[in-house]
C-alpha cells in the first residue's frame, strides 16, 4: 500500500485502476490520500529486483498519459469525500515523474488543497532534470529513494533504464537540495546480499554526509517481490544504521521489529547506544526490556535524553 510511503511504489499492492486510492493512517504522515498517476499499469524506468509489480519493461515517458483535468477532478472528490485528510501522495504504478505534466498537475493540486500537504514518492532517476525539479520545488515534502550509490548496484539491483547514470542522480539530488525549502527524506530500501556489503553502505554514507537530508529512511522489502530476493533482519538493519555518521538522522523503518527480543541496559549503555545512534520510540520499544525502558525515561526526565524532531519523527539523543 503507497500511502505509508514506505516504498514508492507499494501502493500498487491492490492493483486498483483508481487514480484515487486510500486514505491510509500513517505515524508520520497522518490521514494520506494517494494520487496514482500510472493507473492502468506499470510505467517506469527502473525494474527493480524488490518490485512487488509484475516486472516490465522500462522507458523513460508514459505513453499511456491522463489528462492533467482528470487527475485534479478525482482529487476534489477525494478530498470532498473524506474531508480531513493531511497529506496528499503523490506516486503512480511506476515512477510518478514520467507524467509529463506533472508541474501543471501539482501547480493544480496547489490550488485547491487548502491546508492539506503534498507529498511525492520519487525513485529520483529523473532528478538531474531541471524541469522535474521545478515541479518538485512545489512539493511540500519530497522523498527520493536511493538504493545504491555505485552504478554496479544500480543496474543489478534497480535494474535501472540504459543511460541512467547514478552519479547524475546523486549530483541532481544535491543541486535539488540547494534548490528545496521543504522536507528531503531519503529512502534506502535493503535488499539481502545486494546492497548491504559494506562498501556500499560506505559510500551511501560518503554520500548523504554531503546531501544531508532532512531524515534518512533505512528499511527492507515488506511485502512479495517480483525477484526471489530476500529482506533483512531487524538486528541486520539496525547493524546496518551504525554503520552511517550518528549525525544523520536515520530512522530505521520496518515492520520486522516484534521478532527481536529486547535486552537490559544499563544506564550507561542506553546513553552510549544514543552516542552511536540516536533512537526513535519504536526502536525503544524494540531494543529495551521494560526496566531498560524505565531508566530511559527516568534520564530523559533528568535532561540527559533530548527529543530532536527529524519531520515528523522524534529521535532520542544523549545530551
Ligand atoms: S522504482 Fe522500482 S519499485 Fe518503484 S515502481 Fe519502479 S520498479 Fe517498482
Amino acid at each position: 500500500m503507497p500511502t505509508d510511503t514506505s516504498q514508492h511504489s507499494t501502493l500498487n499492492a491492490q492493483r486498483s485502476p483508481k487514480i484515487i486510492f486510500g486514505p491510509i493512517n500513517s505515524r508520520r504522515f497522518g490521514k494520506s490520500l494517494g494520487i496514482d498517476l500510472s493507473p492502468g499499469k506499470k510505467q517506469c524506468n527502473f525494474d527493480c529486483l524488490y518490485c512487488e509489480l509484475d516486472p516490465a519493461k522500462t522507458m523513460v515517458q508514459q505513453d499511456e498519459v491522463l489528462p492533467v483535468k482528470q487527475i485534479v477532478n478525482a482529487v476534489k472528490e477525494g478530498l470532498h469525500e473524506h474531508g480531513d485528510i493531511d497529506v496528499l501522495t503523490v506516486t503512480a504504478n511506476g515512477e510518478p515523474t514520467l507524467y509529463p505534466y506533472l508541474n501543471e498537475l501539482i501547480e493544480e493540486i496547489n490550488k485547491i488543497k487548502g491546508n492539506t500537504k503534498t507529498l511525492i514518492l520519487s525513485n529520483a532517476a529523473t532528478i538531474d532534470d531541471e524541469k522535474v525539479q521545478d515541479a518538485l520545488l512545489k512539493f511540500d515534502e519530497v522523498k527520493l529513494s536511493l538504493d545504491c550509490a555505485t552504478q554496479k548496484c544500480l543496474k543489478k539491483l534497480d535494474r535501472s533504464h540504459e543511460g541512467i547514470d547514478v552519479e547524475r542522480i546523486k549530483k541532481g539530488m544535491l543541486d535539488f537540495k540547494v534548490r528545496y525549502r521543504g522536507s528531503l527524506i531519503i529512502e534506502i530500501l535493503v535488499v539481502a546480499t545486494l546492497n548491504d556489503k559494506p562498501e556500499e553502505i560506505a559510500a551511501l554514507n560518503d554520500y548523504l554526509l554531503k546531501l544531508r537530508p532532512n531524515r534518512i529512511d533505512l528499511g527492507t522489502i515488506d511485502r512479495p517481490p517480483a525477484f526471489d530476493v530476500k529482506p533483512v533482519s531487524y538486528e541486520r538493519l539496525l547493524a546496518l544504521s551504525r554503520q552511517f555518521d550518528p549525525s544523520l538522522a536515520l530512522y530505521i523503518a520496518s515492520r520486522k521489529k516484534a521478532h527481536i527480543t529486547p535486552s537490559s541496559y544499563t544506564e550507561e549503555e542506553i546513553l552510549d547506544t544514543l552516542v552511536k545512534r540516536p533512537l526513535t520510540e519504536e526502536d525503544i520499544e524494540a531494543l529495551f526490556d521494560e526496566t531498560s525502558q524505565n531508566r530511559f525515561w527516568l534520564l530523559k526526565n533528568e535532561g540527559k535524553i533530548v527529543p530532536v524532531d527529524s519531520n515528523g519523527v522524534i529521535f532520542y539523543k544523549k545530551a
